[in-house]
């Protein structure tokens, strides 16, 4: 794929009446305003691409290229990807799983959480369509992402946040040298303010007009997984909801897979996870119903998932309901004891959208709505000490002595079960 054109990715396609729309930086149906997905030839896919074609590339998220919205070879982002995924024992024991795996995001290439892969295909693609200033409505993590992967690319970034993020997300869009905008509002308003930006500046908003190429980017989660269970999906993966546009397309990867035969069509479930001070999904799941009632004002510390409006939660509602999945969400303190669990079982800390995966799944276990004998997934997200005022009051402090042998050693006298010679 040296070319200039890709064969496989073919057009835009309205999801709701399935207008074919040209390449461009475009995300919404000129008929009814339906949101606009890539399209791909996948008997050509399928005829092309072999495991062991993937196996021989480089272990980034760019062994599926073909898979991916942009025309030539990817320019920004070449090493994201290819995160860990974990067998998870100790932590699957106390949750009462018998097969259970962490999907590690938290060690995502550059920025450390799972949006460096839906900023690498955006980006990669803005620059294919000639933008040079590039932007982002955020609760935090895409900032980090588009800041940090803009500074490599050297293109002139734009970040718009809600202003009360916590300071080392703000900080970690500053460092790169980018515009960080921080509006007095909810996400969702900063969400408007850059659609009415987008639209007058001409710049490529990663998820605004070049949201059908970014949201792209979250198929990579699931394409690894499958690959690294040995090519099958796992019979129920557990995702984070903000905008519910990771858990769609972790869906749409296990069906893509399936479809150019690089696994088998077996029967898996997505399983939606939100903190209960911003749940719109997991709602309207929880009622039966696919209207996604809006939270005016979101108030949990999972910040990153605070999205009251979520673009993709209709769709998220059928990926779960279609697969008989399910949905669930958690109080501030189940998340903070969410993030305790992952770090004390599995040594892996992750910022409070983990918290939300890990408690979320505790209390589908408990429920009954996550088979505890099937193969699990729990995908983490984005690092702890992105979030770190989220649990420092909830981990004690250091006992402090002087450098002396016989302070420790009173320190330490009931605690030792081997005799010190
Ligand atoms: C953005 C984000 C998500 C999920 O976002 P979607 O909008 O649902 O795709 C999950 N976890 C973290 C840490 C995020 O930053
Ligand atoms: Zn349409």
């Amino acid at each position: 794929m040296d070319t200039n054109h890709n064969l496989f990715f073919t057009h835009l396609r309205c999801r709701e009446c399935g207008h074919q729309y040209p390449k461009q930086a475009i995300h919404i149906c000129e008929f009814d305003f339906g949101p606009l997905e890539a399209a791909y030839d996948y008997a050509a896919i399928g005829r092309a691409l072999t495991r062991e074609i993937i196996a021989r590339r480089p272990q980034t998220m760019w062994r599926y290229r073909e898979l991916l919205p942009i025309d030539g070879e990817p320019t920004v982002g070449t090493q994201v990807g290819f995160t860990p995924l974990v067998r998870a024992d100790r932590l699957a024991r106390k949750l009462g799983l018998r097969e259970l795996y962490v999907k590690n995001d938290t060690v995502n290439y550059p920025t450390l959480s799972f949006k460096d892969r839906v900023v690498s295909v955006a980006l990669s693609r803005a620059r294919e369509l000639g933008f040079e200033t590039v932007a982002c409505a955020s609760t935090g993590n895409l900032a980090n992402s588009v800041a940090a992967n803009a500074a490599s690319a050297g293109l002139k970034s734009y970040v718009l946040i809600p202003a009360d993020l916590e300071t080392s997300k703000v900080l970690g869009s500053l460092v790169y040298g980018t515009n960080v905008i921080g509006i007095h509002g909810a996400y969702d308003q900063v969400n408007r303010l850059c659609s009415e930006i987008a639209g007058k500046y001409g710049w490529g908003f990663v998820n605004v007009n070049l949201r059908p190429y970014y949201a792209e980017g979250s198929k990579t989660m699931g394409f690894e997984i499958a690959e690294q269970l040995g090519w099958r999906a796992p019979r129920q993966t557990v995702v984070p909801m903000a905008s519910g546009s990771l858990l769609t397309k972790i869906h749409k990867a296990y069906k893509e897979l399936a479809a150019i035969g690089l696994i088998e069509n077996t029967h898996f479930a997505v399983y939606g996870a939100q903190a209960s001070g911003c749940s719109p999904i997991s709602e309207a799941m929880k009622k039966g119903s696919d209207l996604v009632k809006p939270v005016a004002k979101p108030r949990t510390i999972a910040k990153s998932l605070a999205i009251g409006t979520p673009a993709d939660g209709y769709y998220a509602v059928h990926a779960m309901r279609d697969t008989a999945g399910s949905a669930e969400d958690v109080t501030d303190e189940e998340i903070i004891e969410g993030i305790k669990l992952l770090a004390e079982c599995e040594g892996i800390f992750a910022e409070t959208a983990g918290g939300v995966t890990v408690a979320c799944a505790r209390k589908l276990v408990a429920s009954g709505k996550l088979d505890p004998n099937a193969s699990t997934v729990l995908c983490i997200t984005g690092h702890g000490l992105k979030t770190a005022e989220a649990v420092a009051e909830h981990c004690g402090t250091p006992r402090l002595i002087n450098p002396s042998l016989r302070e420790f050693e009173l320190l330490v006298k009931d605690e030792l079960t081997t005799v010190v010679v």
